[in-house]
């Protein structure tokens, strides 16, 4: 086993990070209670009359919805997983990867019952959702695939349904209170528990409201979270002046495929990750790094120069020097 497998923890390959989500989507079962309104006839006595009319009613009946996502994989011509998973964003896709990581510390064992949801998919929905295309869980109005800002969430805690039930409600609470530090909330709360945004994105923004510390910095939301994701120890003065975090490729398409990500404490991409030991400023825009970096294969240690400047950060060490693009924040808003 490779010393990284051994750490039991997604150190940075994308695929394990992938995996991992999708244990945590194939562990759940796809059953939901769902309210159905039903037109029945019933006979009733009126001034000694008796007469039909139809009443509406509601009716509380359990959904397997098992079916919808591989129907709706299948009609994109992909496996479940790539599709559940792989339509999600990736920045939301590592957060979720930090907060099941969390919850499952925490003894609540999340299961995701939706990822990634496509037009189709979503017109086939049952229960509390957006109209076509305007869902968050990857309509076409908000990016579509690759785009997907939101996941259900329940709890597979508990041998009865019941108990799941309970421990769902106890998962819930705990993302109302330590989800911050994963930047993701739930912006519907108890109107729909299970579903979960990040929380600075815009179906956040517009049911919770924007959370003043992240607005006061100006960013865009997502890149700042990121930044305060990334670097929980750092002192918040320092975070945003610390140039060099955020997501870098060797062009555009290369961020749009795969960017590396600095934060203040690591770097991660192509494979390899580097936790920076110790840093030291030497400018207004230039760093000098000690880090241990890993690969699949290999370890090393590495001194590292990262000087940022006109949107471009160069990255030298031993083994070489590489120049690289700011990546464009993804939007929250599609
Ligand atoms: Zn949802």
């Amino acid at each position: 086993m490779s010393p990284l497998e051994a750490a039991d923890e997604c150190v940075l390959s994308e695929e394990c990070i992938d995996q991992y989500l999708w244990s945590v989507y194939e562990r759940a079962a796809k059953v939901d209670t769902i309210k159905v309104e039903e037109r029945i006839k019933v006979t009733v006595e009126k001034n000694g009359k008796s007469r039909t009319v139809t009443k509406t009613v509601t009716k509380l009946v359990n959904e397997d919805f098992t079916w919808k996502d591989p129907d709706a994989a299948q009609k994109a011509g992909m496996s479940v997983a790539q599709y559940v998973i792989g339509g999600m964003d990736r920045g939301f896709r590592l957060r979720l990867y930090h907060l099941f990581r969390a919850l499952d510390d925490a003894g609540l064992a999340p299961g995701m019952t939706s990822g990634f949801r496509d037009d189709y998919r979503q017109s086939i929905a049952s229960g509390n959702k957006a109209v076509t295309g305007n869902s968050y869980h990857g309509g076409s109005r908000r990016g579509g695939y690759g785009h997907g800002l939101a996941a259900d969430v329940v709890s597979v805690k508990g041998e009865t349904r019941s108990e799941r039930c309970s421990s769902s409600d106890r998962m819930w609470k705990w993302i109302d209170v330590h989800g911050k530090e994963f930047g993701i909330g739930r912006p519907y709360l108890d109107k729909d528990p299970p579903h979960i945004a990040p929380i600075d994105g815009q179906e956040y923004a517009d049911k919770r409201g924007v959370d003043p510390k992240l607005a006061e910095k100006g960013g865009t939301a997502t890149g700042l979270a990121e930044q305060l994701l990334r670097a929980p120890n750092a002192k918040a003065a320092n975070r945003s002046k610390i140039s060099f975090i955020g997501g870098w490729g060797g062009d555009v398409a290369e961020c749009r495929d795969s960017p590396i990500t600095i934060t203040a404490r690591r770097a991660e991409g192509f494979g390899v990750s580097c936790e920076f030991h110790s840093s030291q400023r030497e400018s207004s825009n230039g760093w000098r790094m000690r880090a241990k970096c890993s690969s699949n294969t290999e370890r090393w240690n590495a001194n590292i120069r990262l000087t940022v400047s006109a949107g471009k950060l160069t990255w030298s060490s031993e083994r070489g020097t590489t120049t690289y693009v700011r990546c464009p924040v993804v939007s929250a808003s599609r």
